[in-house]
């Protein structure tokens, strides 16, 4: 059973839907999208200072909004 976050869910900056069945595959999933896009790049670059949150601190927390979200329904 698979979880679903949207890209800005992620950080990002579009509706994107970037779904997986664990918090790894989301997070690469959403790396992925991220890096085939120069305006989700530049985006994610100055992301950081916009909301003071440090890699890890938004790593932690995305991992418990993953862990509480409702499953994808099949
Ligand atoms: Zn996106």
């Amino acid at each position: 059973m698979s979880k679903t976050f949207t890209c800005r869910e992620l950080g990002g900056i579009c509706d994107e839907k970037i779904s997986g069945d664990t918090f790894n595959e989301v997070i690469q999933k959403g790396m992925q999208h991220i890096q085939a896009d120069k305006a989700h790049t530049d985006h994610m670059m100055t992301l950081p200072e916009k909301v003071g949150e440090t890699k890890e601190q938004w790593f932690e927390r995305m991992q418990k909004e993953f862990d509480v979200r409702a499953q994808d329904e099949k």
